[in-house]
């Protein structure tokens, strides 16, 4: 496995490594120094080797770089985080859960890769990878050990409740995601089994929780507060404190996949948060879903903006979902970029543009919708740098730091 990965972002370069969160920021004239030795024979300029063992500890002095860097070639978009679901099962069943009556879906192994391979290729960097629970997916591991292999960042979001197994434990050891974030239900058996609805949940994820941390793994904890565990929220912040990890508290819950609200009264009214709709043009700055189609539209309806792909399709050949005019450097396109073949002349308005994609989106949709989710989000941050200067960063997330208003930022379902 390549030790570091090179990527373009904005109008930087980014070097990170698998599953650490720092990162070295540097100029594109580094970056074309960096390539030039990755597609030759040329070792590991000394800078990044110096730049390297200051930041991860690790030896590149006079190593080749072609298979030590993996250099990524820039997207034609400007968009660097993704965030799969990679199924839609669970070995939960929560009460307040966003699937609903759940029926265990996924793309096959082959569609998985398709599907990374086409992400990767609009260029995303940071991958998160979530469910349902992506850890009880039969092909997650190889899914995983792809997407690693196509150079990008993988963060997981997950209940935890696999953590204890041995396997689940090997793979994540062996190639740790750069963040695993955990969501929190509660702070007692009692409690967290009963909102799980799963005897045992509790201890099987505490012993998970305890063998990630003892193996360095870089975690953080979502709680989630609700009418049946609010009152042990500083239960939970005491719990996340001692063991040192950053929390953050979600308790808006999500009305489910299939449009239904029985989720809701799950809701503790005391906890709710009241956020500010964002209504402005979405084109690079809220994300893109593709996906299962009730969520969808529902998303759509938050977002103002989705696009799909059909399970059986992923074509190679149509290497992203995001129809042109979203891209903001793109000039607008002519013609409706929403599907071959459209004779609808695409609107000049953006908002029509969004409707326009829509109602194409919707009478395209059938059975043979994917059953998975992916949603791509804009890199947020363009900054020029200085062409020469070399940049350690302690969290990459601060880069990407410059959050404009968006849908779902108070939820950790989306
Ligand atoms: S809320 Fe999350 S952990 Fe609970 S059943 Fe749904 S997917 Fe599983």
């Amino acid at each position: 496995m390549h030790a570091v990965i090179v990527a373009p972002l904005g109008g930087t370069s980014v070097i990170l490594r698998p599953g650490s969160p720092k990162a070295i920021k540097v100029g594109g004239a580094r970056f074309a120094e960096i390539q030039t030795a990755a597609a030759g024979d040329g070792t590991v300029p000394d800078w990044l080797a110096d730049a390297a063992a200051t930041q991860w500890g690790i030896a590149l002095h006079d190593r080749p770089a072609a298979g030590n860097v993996l250099v990524r070639a820039p997207g034609p978009y400007r968009f660097s985080r993704a965030t799969w679901e990679i199924n839609l099962g669970c070995d939960y069943d929560c009460e307040m859960c966003y699937l609903g009556k759940k029926r265990f879906e996924g793309l096959d192994r082959e569609g998985k890769r398709r599907l990374l391979r086409i992400i990767r290729d609009a260029g995303v960097i940071w991958l998160q990878i979530t469910g349902g629970e992506p850890l009880i997916d039969p092909g997650f591991s190889d899914a995983y050990e792809h997407a690693h292999e196509l150079g990008m960042v993988i963060e997981l979001l997950s209940n935890g409740s696999r953590l204890h197994n041995e396997r689940v434990f090997g793979l994540l050891t062996e190639r740790p995601p750069s963040k695993l974030t955990l969501s929190v239900y509660g702070a007692s058996a009692e409690t967290y089994d009963a909102v799980t609805r799963r005897r045992g949940a509790f201890n099987r994820f505490t012993e998970g929780l305890h063998k990630a941390l003892d193996a360095g793994l870089n975690i953080d904890l979502s709680l989630i507060l609700l009418r049946r565990n609010a009152h042990e929220q500083e239960v939970m912040r005491a719990w996340a404190n001692e063991l040192g990890l950053p929390y953050r508290e979600y308790a808006n819950i999500s009305p489910t996949i299939h449009g239904t609200d029985e989720t809701l009264p799950s809701q503790s009214p005391e906890h709710l948060t009241q956020r500010t709709p964002f209504r402005g043009c979405p084109a690079g700055h809220t994300p893109i879903r593709s996906g299962v189609p009730p969520f969808a539209r529902w998303a759509a309806s938050r977002t103002s903006t989705w696009s799909r792909k059909e399970s059986k399709g992923w074509p190679d050949s149509a290497v992203s979902p995001i129809p042109s005019c979203f891209a903001p450097e793109d000039a607008p396109a002519a013609r409706c970029p929403a599907r071959a073949g459209c004779a609808g002349r695409w609107p000049r308005s953006s908002r029509r543009r969004r409707h326009h994609w829509r109602t194409i989106a919707n009478t395209e949709a059938g059975d043979v919708m994917t059953a998975v989710m992916v949603e791509i989000s804009p890199t947020r941050t363009a900054v020029k740098e200085d062409a020469e200067a070399v940049v350690l960063i302690e969290d990459v997330d601060t880069l990407t730091d410059e959050s404009l208003p968006g849908c779902g930022d108070d939820n950790p379902y989306n």
